[in-house]
């Protein structure tokens, strides 16, 4: 699958569920209306997808949501997703979670073969994890993260950089990443779906933060990759990787090898655009696949060359109307 602009498309994320257990104040409002479950491709249906995609060159699948661990029976479509990796047609299946359920099911991610996971942590004081999730325990995804370390899970946290909220205590959650042997990648809020907040009072361009850790960490650039949109960066300090994640600051579209499918089998080919395909209707109109192959080959002939987010006083709207849980992260 290679798109007009050249770009080869070799990693897919499928969000497996737009429900989750939290309602962190930046990615949805507080009485959200979930879509009623029939909408929703089965477990059956997501690996008939997904296999499609590996058949046609995807090297790395990440499930996300909304919280992937929180869909009923997703064990079994992650247990039959492994055999991708067995057979050698897929090098990674990963997760990117809010770490809440995985004290559950950290050693059985392991069995599956899932080497690595992405856990979305915006800070380490339990009071404010409270609030900007509405309603998460501490406690209880630290007691995950260190369920999947002691499983043999590599993790990596996620932090939204927060004005106001968390930006003084980025040094301290490295400090802590790093110590426990953590990759930590910080990302910019982008303007998806209608929450409560204004964004314009949570947007925290990364490269302040950066300027500002410059000033008491010696950070060298590093050409590591994970496959994802990150720039890292190492500090002497605590000799340990600092990622930034920055859509808004800098442009990361030229390098993008992504598509992204929704829990209904919708395609999106850009995070940032409207701009989408059905593939629920091509893969339920036949048992055989050709239908849902030519779908996807359209659709990724048009992936766009990039996003146009904007976050500013005169932008009232969000620059896409789903939200985050929607696409996945
Ligand atoms: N529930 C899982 C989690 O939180 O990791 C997976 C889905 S969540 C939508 C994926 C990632 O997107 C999380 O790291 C989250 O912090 C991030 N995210 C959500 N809304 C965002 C927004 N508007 N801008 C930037 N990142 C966002
Ligand atoms: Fe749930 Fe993840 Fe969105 Fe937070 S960021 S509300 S954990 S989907």
């Amino acid at each position: 699958m290679i798109d007009p602009f050249g770009r080869a498309i070799s990693y897919l994320r499928i969000s497996v569920t737009d429900r989750c257990d939290f309602r962190c104040v930046y990615c949805m409002a507080e009485d959200m209306t979930f879509l009623p479950k029939r909408d929703l491709l089965t477990l059956e249906e997501l690996d008939r997808l997904a296999t499609t995609f590996v058949e046609k060159g995807v090297k790395k699948l990440r499930l996300t949501g909304g919280e992937p661990l929180v869909r009923k029976n997703i064990m079994h479509l992650i247990r039959s997703l492994s055999r991708h990796l067995e057979s050698g047609a897929l090098e990674e299946l990963t997760l990117t979670t809010n770490g809440s359920q995985l004290t559950t099911f950290a050693s059985e991610l392991a069995a599956c073969g899932v080497k690595r996971l992405n856990v979305s942590l915006d800070t380490l004081d339990a009071d404010k994890f409270r609030e900007i999730t509405r309603r998460g325990d501490l406690a209880q995804v630290m007691a995950g993260i260190h369920a999947a370390q002691a499983a043999g899970i590599h993790v990596k946290l996620n932090a939204v950089a927060l004005k106001g909220f968390n930006d003084a205590e980025i040094p301290e959650m490295m400090r802590f990443a790093h110590g426990e042997g953590m990759d930590l990648t910080l990302i910019e809020t982008m303007p998806m779906g209608e929450i409560d907040e204004d964004r314009t009072d949570q947007y925290l361009p990364l490269s302040e933060v950066r300027r500002s850790l410059a000033e008491r960490f010696t950070l060298t650039d590093v050409p590591f990759k994970t496959g994802g949109p990150a720039r890292y960066v190492e500090v002497a300090e605590t000799g340990g990787r600092l990622g930034f994640i920055t859509p808004m600051t800098h442009n990361f579209c030229e390098s993008c090898n992504r598509v992204r499918i929704t829990c209904t089998g919708t395609l999106f080919m850009c995070l940032g655009q409207e701009d989408a395909a059905d593939l629920r209707a091509p893969l339920r109109a036949s048992e055989g696949n050709e239908l849902l192959s030519r779908a996807i080959d359209e659709a990724i002939g048009r992936k766009p060359k990039g996003h146009d987010f904007i976050i500013d006083r005169a932008t009232r709207k969000p620059s896409v109307s789903r939200h985050m849980s929607v696409t996945g992260g």
